[in-house]
């Protein structure tokens, strides 16, 4: 499987399912096995997640107005915004280091 570029070092160290599991820049994000630094996946993926969870809940409160108080479709829709935010910081953005210092 393809392997995501290091930003410390730039060798190809990280996972898909490492990627998808970075956080955003203010996460602690995933360590490098090369050079042990810290990496997150970046701005673009913050934005993008904004706009996708904002999409998300004007869908829940569409369904929650329309539909008898059934809990499904709203889990079904939080569990669809979280699997394509995943997918797009696995598949589009950058990695980048991590801001944290700690
Ligand atoms: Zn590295």
């Amino acid at each position: 499987m393809k392997k995501y570029v290091c930003p410390h070092c730039g060798e190809a160290t990280i996972s898909p399912i490492k990627k998808a599991f970075a956080g955003n820049q203010k996460a602690k994000g995933v360590v490098c096995p090369n050079c042990g630094k810290r990496c997150t996946n970046g701005m673009q993926s913050t934005v993008f997640h904004t706009i996708t969870d904002f999409i998300m809940l004007v869908a829940v409160v569409i369904m929650y107005i329309k539909l008898d108080l059934s809990t499904m479709p709203i889990l079904a829709v939080m569990l669809v915004t979280f699997i394509v935010n995943k997918l797009f910081d696995i598949l589009f953005f950058p990695l980048v280091p991590s801001l944290r210092i700690d």
